[in-house]
Formats: structure tokens, sequence, C-alpha cells
């Protein structure tokens, strides 16, 4: 094993030792078979502080940023691991980093990504307050193509990682990919958005992606719906 692969494994038994155990069965439901929780999804990491927290959090950006254990590491400029406060009310999940994101090392910077602030503002939502900005894979798919499922299953323990160290009180996917990942649900958008999931006890709503929106304005009302359910979520939770 190269020492790559070995800081991955050690992550995530150390993600694993965290406590962090509840599991999803395809559909996105508790799997029987996981010990009750607190309804938070966060079992024995409850005990881990928020400083501690932190460290682990810098260490997963470290590795992130280094790593190479799937084929979109040779063609990124920069890995893009995410950014926002510990302890969110939401962490938004994208499917991949495009080209000012990987230009510039953070997520959702451009068009799409500015939008997506509005969004979060017009909720008294964040990045620097209240909100934790990730993807479902941490480099850019070359001309911005759809994440490969062996990308998907290479970067998806980072993710994992994250929500158990971030620990939001809601998660909002954006676009068909991070949805389908997300939610356990291989269906359309528009299907999608009519439910609210679980994702290891956290509730996920799923919505359109801002760069989808901006093509077709008819999406507007939509999204501001699932906004709206998203920040009834965080204020009853
Ligand atoms: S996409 Fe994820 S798994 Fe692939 S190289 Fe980047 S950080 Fe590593």
């Amino acid at each position: 094993m190269d020492t790559q692969h070995e800081h991955l494994y050690t992550l995530i038994e150390d993600y694993l030792r965290s406590g962090y155990r509840r599991r999803t069965t395809p559909t996105g439901a508790p799997s029987s078979e996981e010990p009750a929780d607190t309804g938070t999804g966060h079992v024995d990491d409850r005990i881990v502080t928020g400083e501690e927290r932190e460290r682990r959090l810098s260490e997963l950006v470290a590795a992130i940023r280094s790593c190479n254990m799937c084929p979109l590491s040779a063609v990124r400029n920069r890995a893009v691991p995410g950014v926002g406060v510990l302890d969110p009310l939401v962490m938004v999940i994208g499917e991949g980093p495009g080209a000012d994101e990987d230009r510039t090392g953070q997520p959702f910077v451009g068009r799409a990504g500015q939008f997506l602030d509005k969004w979060l503002e017009a909720i008294d939502l964040s990045r620097e307050k209240n909100a934790y900005i990730t993807n479902i894979v941490k480099c850019r798919p070359p001309q911005n193509r759809d994440p490969l499922p062996d990308e998907r299953e290479a970067c998806i323990p980072y993710l994992e990682r994250q929500i158990a160290l971030v620990r939001p009180r809601a998660i909002l996917t954006v676009g068909r990919i991070s949805g389908r990942v997300v939610c356990g649900v291989d269906t359309s958008m528009g299907e999608l958005r009519k439910q609210t999931y679980q994702y290891r006890g956290v509730p996920v709503v799923a919505t359109y992606h801002p760069s989808a929106v901006l093509r077709n304005e008819t999406l507007k009302r939509p999204v501001w719906e699932d906004l709206k359910r998203l920040r009834d979520i965080c204020d009853r939770s």
C-alpha cells in the first residue's frame, strides 16, 4: 500500500473509531443493525470537542489537497475540500468543482456560486456564519462532465468524514448527481425534490443546481419552495 492510501485508510479508521457508526441502506434509511442514536446521527462522536474536530478537519483538508486516489488528481489544478463553519445549520453538497473552483481551490465561487450565496442569504444562511459547502468529488472532472462511479466511490469517504466532523443540522444537495448519491435514490431531479430524505440521521433536501437555474429561470420557484422547506427543518430541529 502506498503512502497516500495508507493515510486515507488511517483517516477512515479514525473515523470509524470515533463512533460515527450509523449506516444507511441504499434508500437512505437507517440500517436496523446500527445502534440507536440521539436523532442527530452522531453517536460517540459527541464526546469529541470542537477543538479536536477542527484539528481533525484540518488534517482531512490536507489529505484531500494532496490526494491521488482517483484519476481526477492528474487533471486538476487544485483540489477543493470545502469551506464553512463547524456545527452549521446546513451543509450544501454539489457534485464537483468547476473551472473557477479548480483555479482557486474554493467551492462555488463562480457565477453559480454567487447565485448559491444569494439562495442561502434568502434563508439567512452564509458560508461565513452558519453553512458549510462542499462537493461529492473534490477535484474537477474534465470539461465539467459528471463524475464517474469510480471517482465518486474513491472520494465519498472524505464526504462522510466531513459530515461526521462538521455535524450539520441539515443537508442541501444541489444537482442530480449529489441528490442521487446522498439520498441513495436513482431518479430524476424532479422526483428527488418531492420528499425529505435522511443521511445518517441528518435530514436531506434535494434541489436543482444553481447552474441549471441560471439556464432555466422556471426552476426558480421550485428551488424557493425547497429552500423554505430546508429552513423549516432547521428551525424545527
Ligand atoms: S476526486 Fe477525491 S478521490 Fe479523486 S483525487 Fe480528488 S480528492 Fe482524491
